[in-house]
């Protein structure tokens, strides 16, 4: 009897202790498995916060088609220094150019617009990123002809492409730049260009774009050139009215 009792409890003893050590690696594995699932799941989280920062990666990457109503665009701006990069557009006769007034605004304009959240691309007249541009709205700065044509010879005027928000991309900017300068829209002078602007054939098609001429360098220089500030203010108030806007 006491030889079995103590074969027992000779048999007892390294049982439980091999169960204890059993315990103690199944445990040991399981908060392997849970530490691996946990770094997993920052890796994901890490990964997708990177893919929503690239609109257009996300979009491909999930295989998301290309959606107007997805504003994946919505605070992103183009703006075309216009002439910038190919040729000085309108000259004054004291060697005052379109290119240079056109760069100020397009500059400050741009540093309203990122001072407000926004992604801005300042591009040239003939930039290489204009092919299959894509953005909540493009517009390019330009400025009229420094002649003295006529005392008619003052305001502004905006071209559009046929994307779909287009024609509210234009009536914002419209009212909001006539409001700031207090220019009247000269409709009666659109030129061919305006309305066939080389970037309107390069861009994505869905991207709103305009095309501005700020007003004209002879009559309107004094607001063009000392009160550049009014100009910028005027077209970021068009795009903000336009980009809260957007459905
Ligand atoms: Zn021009």
């Amino acid at each position: 009897m006491a030889s079995k009792r103590n074969q027992r409890r000779w048999r007892t003893g390294p049982t439980s202790a091999v169960s204890r050590r059993r315990r103690a690696v199944t445990a040991h594995r399981a908060r392997r498995v849970l530490a691996l699932l946990l770094i997993g799941i920052a890796a994901g989280i890490v990964l997708l916060s990177l893919l929503q920062r690239s609109d257009s990666l996300s979009a491909s990457w999930l295989g998301v088609a290309p959606d107007s109503t997805a504003r994946p665009f919505a605070k992103h701006i183009g703006i075309i220094s216009g002439h910038k990069g190919n040729d000085s557009g309108a000259v004054c006769p004291d060697g005052l150019t379109e290119a240079a007034v056109n760069l100020q605004h397009a500059l400050r304009i741009a540093d309203l617009l990122r001072a407000q959240g926004y992604t801005v691309d300042v591009l040239d007249e003939f930039d290489a990123r204009l092919n299959g541009y894509r953005a909540a709205a493009l517009i390019s700065i330009h400025a009229d002809s420094c002649d003295n044509i006529n005392a008619q010879a003052s305001g502004f005027k905006l071209s559009s492409n046929a994307a779909p928000q287009s024609e509210r991309l234009v009536a914002c900017l419209t009212q909001a730049y006539q409001q700031r300068t207090g220019l009247r829209f000269h409709a009666n002078t659109i030129t061919r260009d305006m309305l066939n602007y080389h970037a309107f054939r390069k861009i994505d098609p869905t991207t709103p774009a305009v095309i501005i001429e700020t007003g004209f360098l002879y009559l309107d220089r004094d607001l063009l050139t000392h009160q550049a500030e009014r100009v910028a203010q005027g077209i970021v108030t068009g795009v903000r009215c336009f980009v809260n806007e957007t459905p």
